[in-house]
This record gives structure tokens, C-alpha cells and sequence, in this order.
């Protein structure tokens, strides 16, 4: 149903961007202006054109709704290396400068450098950010918070509450915020009371999220990262298109508009583990979350939308020298992540076939059963082996310097079109916002 008014309205939309354009030709010196008042960023994390076209055989009921609003391709590598990791690409497209891999919301020689979240705060927009991982991870930390490694994220927790710069947060990671006397992480500081003191309502499950009218949310729904797709209804945890539309409610409150950022972490671990169902069902809690932004974006019509990715992870292909053949399709029939089967399987590996069939379609072969037992990592010979069924190729467990594509949807949309860079994505952000930047 939405897909149908969306596909209907971007010809309208094509139409009428012919139109502006004669306008403009007839005034010469037209006031500069904003383009739009809100903008959208999503990123999922590892996402590339493999992911991609895998996802379209998985995913039932047509292709994936972002494939229609594809405007490009963007750069990945970083300062330092071809191959980027999410700090220093999150760091890029959060400042518009390249930084080494590592760094977050510093340029290479270490500086700080201003993020288009805060300066869409300080042009009086309220802000948010939402993720899977921790609220803390580099890629969320990349758009509110500078320090000279991703691994601080104590201090990365300290500066968000201290710099005051984000409306809304969402995500896992409540132990970096709490101190070592409450089993957290910080050394005295108890960042939840001060959060509290400061405005921000405390939310901790779904049921308290969906039902809050705060202004300001802190809503942390897990010690560490939130759970796989795969494995949220064993949680109390929203999903990120409940936490999106929380946060977009939340946020179009106020009336000089909105940034927010909202991050599919787990499909670059997905990636980095080599697991396909998990990098799939994850790609579609993330569709969703795109769904709801669409849907506010198509009725609001001051929104742009972009979806895009940090990097690819895994080097994830459809077929390759791993598979015979594709067959996606059966990957909508795992019911659990890899990691989760290797966990359940028994100290002398007697029960790795009944493990595989309790979560999955496969009827294993002796030799695959035998190679799952004698594997020194339990967890990749079991996502390879599914992998390997579904017909999707892997390079590596870890990320490639291949280009990712970018979507974006609604006014403003020329400015990421072609091939762009990851550093031009926060300066066309500012471009289209029209904020000092
Ligand atoms: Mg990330
Ligand atoms: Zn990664």
C-alpha cells in the first residue's frame, strides 16, 4: 500500500522539480533558503551491493523499498587506509573531513571538529540518535562526540551528557552510563541520575518508549548492544522502527525542524561473523525503520531521507567461489543467529546436527556435520555452512574499501547524486538545511 502511494508520488515529485527549475531560471537572485527542515540519515552499518541484491531474493513481496530512490555511490576509504572502519567513516560523514581509522569526531592531526549534529543543534534543530549496537558505538558516536579512540566509551557517554547536544538517544550500552558501584563502567560518575536532572526522561523497554511524550529521551534497552532482529521478541527491547518513529514523533516537535541518525549496527557484525540470516534479518528490521521515516517524510514533505552505508563488511556476495548456486530464499527459515546455534552446541559436539535442523530448513551432509564438529570456530563453520547453501560468498570477516551505494528521498535530493565522497554527505546535509556549517 505505502510502496504504491510512494512510487506515485516520486513521479509527482520528478514533475514538479521540472517545474521549480523553470522558476528559477525566472529569478535571477532567488533568497537562499532552506531546502528542507528535516533531514533523515540512515546508515547501515557494512551494507554493499551484495547485501543488497541478496536482500531482494530474501526478502518477500517485492524489492527493497530504498531501490527506487537511488541517487549514487559514495566513497569509503579513510585518512589512512583504503579500508575504513566505522570511526573514521562515521567520522566523515558526520564532519566532512577524513580522519584515521579509530578516531571519532577528530580530524587526522587529532583536532576536534564540529558535527552536522551540532550544528543542526545549534541552528536550534533537535537531534537524535538511534542505534543497535551501544548508543556509545563509533558509528552514533561519530555525530555527537570527539575522542582519539572508539573504545572510549565511557567518555563518550560523559561527553554526551555533558556537551548536551542530543535531544533523543536510543540504543543498547545503559552499563556505560551507570558506575563501577551499580556494575557499570564509569569510575564514580552515575550518568542516568544526571541525564535525569537535566531534562531526559529514562526509558528502559519498548512498552515505556511507545508510551513517553518526553522532549528528551535517554532510552537505553540493554546493558551492552541491543539483540539481534532475530532475537528481539526474547527481549523486552523496541525495534528500530519502533525506536525511529519514537524518535521522529519525538523530534518533529519542534518547530525549526530536525537531525537524526539512525544506524542498522548489527548488519556489519552480522558481517564480520560471516552470517547471512542474521545480516538479512537485520537489513529488514532496518527496511522498516526506513518504512516509518518514508511514511513521516511523504506527509510532512519538508523531510529528506537518505539511506546509505558506512562501508562494506565480509565482502559479501551473491554466488561465488564458496556456493554452487543461489538459493537465498532459505535464509528467511533461520531462526536463529550462528553464535546463538554454536552456543547451544554440546562440549563433544555430539549434537551439532539437531542443533543446525532446530533452526534452519538444512538437512546437513555427514561431511558438513563432521567439518561443524572438528572446526576450531564453531560459529563461522556453522554461517558458512548455511552460507554456503544459500549460494552468498564471502571475502573476508572483516571490512572492504568497496563503494556503497546511496538513496535518498524528498527535497535536495540532486546534492547526492553520481559518485560522491563519504566527507560530502555532512556538507550537503548543511546544503539543504541551510545551516552554517
Ligand atoms: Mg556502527
Ligand atoms: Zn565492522
Amino acid at each position: 500500500m505505502f510502496q504504491k502511494l510512494f512510487v506515485f508520488s516520486l513521479s509527482v515529485m520528478t514533475l514538479l522539480m521540472g517545474t521549480g527549475a523553470v522558476t528559477e531560471g525566472k529569478d535571477p537572485d532567488p533568497p537562499s533558503k532552506n531546502e528542507v527542515d528535516n533531514v533523515i540519515l540512515f546508515i547501515a552499518d557494512g551494507y554493499s551491493a551484495g547485501y543488497n541484491v541478496n536482500y531482494r531474493h530474501y526478502k518477500e513481496g517485492g524489492d527493497p523499498v530504498w531501490d527506487s530512490f537511488l541517487t549514487g555511490m559514495m566513497t569509503t576509504h579513510s585518512a589512512n587506509n583504503r579500508i575504513t572502519d566505522s570511526a573514521a567513516a562515521g567520522t566523515a560523514m558526520a564532519t566532512g573531513m577524513k580522519t584515521k581509522n579509530g578516531f571519532v569526531g577528530l580530524n587526522e592531526n587529532g583536532e576536534k571538529v564540529q558535527t552536522i549534529l551540532e550544528a543542526a543543534h545549534e541552528a536550534g534543530k533537535a537531534t537524535g540518535l538511534v542505534a543497535t549496537s551501544t548508543i556509545t558505538h563509533a558509528t552514533p558516536a561519530a555525530f555527537a562526540s570527539h575522542v582519539d579512540s572508539r573504545n572510549n566509551q565511557t567518555e563518550i557517554a560523559r561527553q554526551y551528557m555533558d556537551n548536551g547536544t542530543v535531544d533523543v538517544l536510543l540504543g543498547g550500552g545503559k552499563d556505560y552510563f551507570l558506575p563501577e558501584s551499580e556494575g557499570g563502567h564509569q569510575d564514580t560518575r552515575h550518568l542516568l541520575k544526571e541525564a535525569k536532572t537535566k531534562g531526559y526522561e529514562i526509558i528502559e523497554n519498548r512498552e515505556e518508549l511507545l508510551s513517553s511524550n518526553s522532549k528528551h529521551i535517554l532510552g537505553l534497552f540493554a546493558n551492552d548492544s541491543m539483540a539481534p532482529d532475530l532475537h528481539r521478541e526474547e527481549t523486552e527491547q523496541p525495534s528500530l522502527a519502533d525506536m525511529t518513529s519514537s524518535a521522529i514523533e519525538t523530534l518533529s516537535q519542534n518547530e525549526d525542524g530536525f537531525f537524526l541518525m539512525v544506524e542498522g549496527s548489527q548488519i556489519d557484525w552480522a558481517g564480520h561473523a560471516n552470517d547471512a540470516a542474521w545480516a538479512m534479518s537485520d537489513t529488514a528490521a532496518f527496511e522498516e525503520a526506513v518504512i516509518e521515516a518514508l511514511a513521516f517524510a511523504e506527509e510532512d514533505e519538508q523531510t529528506l531521507v537518505i539511506v546509505t552505508s558506512d562501508h562494506d563488511t565480509g565482502g559479501m556476495t551473491l554466488g561465488g567461489y564458496h556456493s554452487h548456486g543461489t538459493d537465498v530464499e532459505i535464509l528467511r527459515e533461520v531462526t536463529a543467529t550462528g553464535e546463538h546455534m554454536a552456543n547451544q552446541v554440546n562440549d563433544d559436539r555430539s549434537n551439532v546436527k539437531k542443533v543446525i535442523e532446530a533452526h534452519t530448513s538444512l538437512t546437513l551432509s555427514d561431511e558438513e556435520i563432521v567439518a561443524i564438529e572438528e572446526s576450531d570456530n564453531v560459529t563461522l563453520a556453522i554461517n558458512h555452512t548455511i552460507s554456503h547453501y544459500a549460494g552468498v560468498g564471502w571475502t573476508t570477516t572483516n571490512h572492504t574499501g568497496v563503494e556503497v551505494p546511496v538513496y535518498a528521498y524528498g527535497k535536495g535530493t540532486e546534492h547526492f547524486q553520481g559518485l560522491i565522497d563519504n566527507t560530502d554527505l555532512a556538507k550537503n546535509i548543511a546544503t539543504v538545511l541551510n545551516i552554517p556549517f
